[in-house]
């Protein structure tokens, strides 16, 4: 495993790792969930990545049993968690960045996971309803309280953050740290584009999720819904849309050759390309299945063989369907 600095902060994390969205208590159980997580952690991932609204609050808990029950050392791992959405439909506590809302929610996360502090917290979207200084200062209170030790962002704009950024610096007080955007071979403007200032300015780093567009970038919804996927769940109409988008699967098919050129499966091929983004600190996975977890780790090997040449046929192969 490689390990890369969180943006400019000391903490390394794994440049994979592994997350539990859709999938813990959706699909696996707490006990699926932790040979999956022991798989990773014998690969030698050390950041694992969750959030309140996962399963509503399900995820955390399964996971903390999952720490629990594999006896590892605290120091050893780095936990995350994101707060936004809540869990329940209270105007204060819904769809809100308040510090009210805030500051009880790191106490019920770390409840569910039965843990002192988290290592990373993120606010898993802006709230344009909230001053992004009331933010600010709820996030530096939960560290500055030891209740969690770095804190970021996911999905906000290059101007929130660095207006958050802005705001720390002018008060002294702990300053957003990472960013957790999507990026795949589909979705890419706005780590290549958007924040590309932000890496020097600011030394934002990024844990990017969906790095196969959940699932898409393996080639395994080509010919329609595998029964044992994501894509069968109750709930999730609305992913099953992006799974079977026909331009999207047209793209992974054109993309399956080159992996056989270079002698990987089409998972590890779409892995590497994430990889290569040398502000990318963690490319966080997804599996369901320990399987997935050993073919996906190594996607590392693959990385020498990315070269230049590679990645433009990669991404023109996938230019009718990329933003
Ligand atoms: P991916 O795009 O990598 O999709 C993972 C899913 O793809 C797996 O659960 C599995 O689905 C399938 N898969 C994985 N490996 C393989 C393989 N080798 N062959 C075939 N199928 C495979 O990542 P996710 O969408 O799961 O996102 C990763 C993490 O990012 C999440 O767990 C979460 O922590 C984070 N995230 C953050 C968001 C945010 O807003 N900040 C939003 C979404 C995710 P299946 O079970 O169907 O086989």
């Amino acid at each position: 495993m490689e390990y890369r600095r969180l943006g400019r902060s000391g903490l390394k994390v794994s440049a994979l790792s592994l997350g539990s969205w859709v999938t813990y208590s959706n699909q696996v159980n707490a006990t699926s969930a932790r040979e999956i997580m022991a798989a990773a952690r014998d690969h030698g991932v050390n950041f694992f990545d969750n959030a309140e609204t996962y399963a509503a609050g399900e995820s955390e808990r399964i996971m903390g049993a999952a720490f629990r029950e594999l006896g590892w050392a605290r120091e050893h791992y780095v936990v995350s968690s994101k707060f936004f959405w809540g869990l329940s439909e209270d105007p204060n506590v819904h769809h809100t960045l308040n510090r009210k809302y805030l500051m009880g929610a790191i106490d019920g996360s770390l409840r569910r996971f039965g843990l002192d502090y988290l290592d990373l917290i993120y606010c898993h979207r802006p709230d344009p309803n909230t001053p992004i200084e009331e933010t600010v200062w709820a996030m530096h209170d939960i560290i500055s309280r030891g209740k969690a030790l770095y804190w970021g962002t996911s999905e906000w704009s290059a101007d929130e953050i660095r207006a958050a950024w802005d705001i720390a610096e002018r008060h002294h007080l702990h300053k957003p740290v990472m960013e957790q955007p999507q990026y795949n071979l589909f979705v890419r403007k706005r780590v290549e584009q958007e924040y590309r200032r932000l890496y020097e300015d600011i030394g934002l780093g990024l844990t990017t999720w969906s790095p196969l567009a959940s699932g898409v970038l393996s080639g395994k919804y080509v010919g329609g819904i595998p029964a044992d996927s994501r894509g069968t769940l109750p709930g999730y109409e609305w992913l099953r849309e992006r799974l079977v988008n026909a331009e999207r699967n047209a793209a992974a098919a054109r993309l399956k050759p080159l992996a056989d050129e270079l002698g990987c499966s089409l998972a590890q091929l779409s892995l590497a390309w994430c990889l290569k983004h040398p502000q990318v600190s963690s490319v966080i996975t997804g599996a369901s299945r320990v399987a997935q977890v050993d073919e996906n780790m190594k996607a590392l090997e693959i990385l020498p063989r990315l070269t230049t040449e590679i990645m433009a046929r990669m991404e023109a192969a996938c230019e009718t369907c990329s933003s």
